[in-house]
């Protein structure tokens, strides 16, 4: 059951994670379940939704990935951002913690995503994140328009979506009529919020000034192999952030990294030895610090 998996950490913060309502008025609102890695795309989301009257309850799924400090320090950072903003009207529940490892397996999920990868090089993530939202049905995922997003490329290709209002929130979900099967099996369960899955991630920038979170966007992590604690330039994210214009979120050094990798290739030999190297050093600065702690001990 999935209920098994489900960890929640309280935040530690003194301060009441629910803004003072009357009881009555929360236990009508409407439950919002959103995924929230702590990137610029699902925080814009829980922005928009501290406006709203209504429950959020946020997931973040472990898959033990380098940068998850860093992410779960960027959604405590702004939970209390949230909490402290004077025109907050949502009620945020705990964040819940899944391990991947302990997502139910679904064979027929896994093998729609294997095929819509087969087409599309969709990110392995997919199929976790379909066998999750089995559990969490009508889950929130936070996509942007972007060309150059693998799932943004699937739900164009291999299907229709259709918008739903609600009276506080309005969001997409596969169209179930006029989509492919694989595409339902991995995405039906999911919503798109809107006007996200509409704008870009520079045309977000304008809308965090206009939410009055323009200080959130730089609290926000993106990077899924950081270098000295900070973003690398050359991970997928990285990648997305840059290719979509959004320079001022990387240090000096991730865009000479960035630049380095354009200039030898990719999927060259040369583009592959630096990232190589890029992870030598890393490991190398692992090991320093390692030796480091050890000296001091
Ligand atoms: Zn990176």
């Amino acid at each position: 059951m999935m209920s098994d998996t489900i960890e929640t950490i309280t935040l530690q913060s003194p301060v009441s994670l629910v803004p003072e309502k009357p009881v009555e008025k929360r236990l009508t609102r409407e439950k919002v379940n959103i995924l929230w890695t702590g990137g610029f795309d699902s925080t814009f989301r829980m922005l928009q939704l501290s406006k709203m009257e209504v429950d959020v309850q946020p997931y973040y799924l472990c898959d033990k990935r380098k940068s998850e400090k860093n992410e779960l320090k960027a959604i405590s950072a702004i939970t209390r951002d949230i909490i402290d903003h004077p025109e907050t009207k949502c009620f945020i529940h705990p964040l819940a913690k899944i391990n991947v490892s302990e997502i139910e397996p679904d064979l027929s999920i896994t093998e729609a995503y294997k095929k819509l990868y087969a087409n599309t090089l969709l990110g392995s993530q997919y199929d976790w994140l379909a066998r999750f939202a089995n559990s969490v049905p009508g889950l929130e995922l936070s996509l942007e328009k972007s060309i150059t997003s693998k799932a943004y490329i699937c739900l164009w290709n291999y299907g229709k979506l259709l918008k739903i209002k609600n009276k506080e929130t309005t969001y997409y979900v596969v169209d179930r009529e006029n989509s492919s099967a694989d595409l339902i099996k991995v995405f039906g369960n999911f919503r798109l919020p809107y006007p996200l899955y509409d704008i870009t991630k520079l045309e977000m920038t304008e809308d965090y000034k206009e939410l009055g979170f323009e200080h959130t966007m730089s609290t926000t992590w993106f990077c899924h192999t950081p270098i000295r604690n900070k973003p690398c330039g050359v991970c997928n994210p990285c990648k997305a952030v840059i290719g979509e214009g959004l320079t001022f979120r990387m240090p000096l050094s991730a865009l000479k990294r960035h630049e380095r990798l354009k200039k030898y290739g990719e999927h060259s030999l040369i583009g592959w030895h630096y990232k190589l190297h890029l992870k030598m050093g890393q490991l190398k600065a692992g090991a320093f610090s390692l030796l480091k702690f050890l000296r001091i001990q």
